[in-house]
């Protein structure tokens, strides 16, 4: 029989997540500072913990889904925290997003205390964890994948393994810089096409068929670059015009494009030195290059 899970954290994310772990037969802890958030969790047939203490005490394996670093490092860490109550030998798996400093304090600790630590945030929408069907950034050794995995598969249908401890954290940031930074980019490019008179639905349907549709990552990079081909295609030169022919457009139209705007100086920056005629997907040899990487 799999040891108690203590599930501490149950708000949007973290509720549906422990009661899928109910639902697959887990035995399941709860606890959480709102009330309401733990009785939900009862319903659906966990038990209760009137205190972190408690519920850390009988389990042997800890999951955490909490806000941000504060919350997870007093949680872990603090004197009436997770290691302070947890037997030697159980797993603690924290789920949250939160900095890649304080992950790797708390997995130093879990160390420490002889402990298993793995880090494994979360992609996707509270929808998707309603349905189980979550995508989990991995970072564990061999041991605290193979002890996490039943778990992270009751929960979700994508499990994939970043690295050790902390990696999971790190891709976590990476990948919501990306999708973030790339809603920004989908407000600004919206604004323009309705500015310009253009149907919402017909350009995401053009978007949704042409490299738009973060066309670098999904398409030239697995296509050309990780295939070592470095052959021009669309290059740095024409990718700087168009990037400019919708900056001008929209200042015709008197609106800022922050996002495109950086992007422009970025692009204008590679095409001064000797990136001009090579292929866009260079811009990430150029920025490594400007990094020093
Ligand atoms: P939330 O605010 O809905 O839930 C957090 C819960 O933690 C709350 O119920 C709160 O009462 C509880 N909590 C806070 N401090 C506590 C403590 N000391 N002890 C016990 N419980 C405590 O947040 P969420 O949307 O569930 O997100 C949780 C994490 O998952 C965040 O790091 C978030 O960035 C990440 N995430 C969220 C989503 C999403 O769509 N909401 C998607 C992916 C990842």
């Amino acid at each position: 029989m799999t040891d108690t899970i203590a599930f501490i954290g149950l708000g949007a994310m973290g509720l549906p997540m422990a009661s899928n772990l109910v639902r697959k037969g887990f035995r399941v802890i709860g606890f959480d500072l709102d009330r309401a958030k733990l009785d939900a969790l009862v319903a659906a047939g966990a038990k209760p913990a009137g205190s972190l203490a408690d519920a850390v005490r009988e389990a042997g394996i800890v999951i955490t889904m909490l806000p941000a670093p504060p919350h997870v490092r007093s949680v872990m860490l603090g004197p009436d925290g997770v290691l302070a109550h947890l037997r030697a030998g159980s797993l603690v798996i924290d789920m949250s997003t939160i900095d890649p400093a304080t992950t790797d304090d708390v997995a130093d600790a879990c160390r420490r205390e002889g402990q298993t630590f793995v880090d494994a945030p979360v992609g996707r929408l509270v929808s998707h964890a309603e349905r189980g069907e979550s995508l989990f950034m991995v970072g564990a050794s061999d041991e605290g994948h193979a002890r996490a995995l039943p778990l992270l598969q009751a929960m979700g249908t994508t499990i994939l393994r970043c690295g050790p401890e902390g990696s999971g954290t790190r891709t976590k940031i990476v990948n919501n810089y990306l999708a973030i930074v790339g809603a920004q980019l989908t407000a600004e490019a919206l604004l323009l096409g309705t500015k310009l008179g253009l149907n919402v639905a017909t350009m995401r349907d053009v978007a949704g068929g042409t490299t738009a549709t973060n066309g670098q990552l999904m398409i030239n990079f697995p296509s050309k670059v990780l295939k070592g081909d470095t052959a021009p295609g669309f290059t740095i030169d024409l990718a700087h015009k168009d990037l400019m022919l919708a900056l001008a457009a929209a200042s015709q139209q008197r609106l800022g494009l922050p996002v495109g705007q950086a992007a422009a100086s970025a692009l204008g920056a590679a095409r001064g030195g000797d990136y001009a005629g090579r292929d866009f997907s260079a811009l990430l040899d150029y920025a490594c290059e400007i990094a020093g990487v």
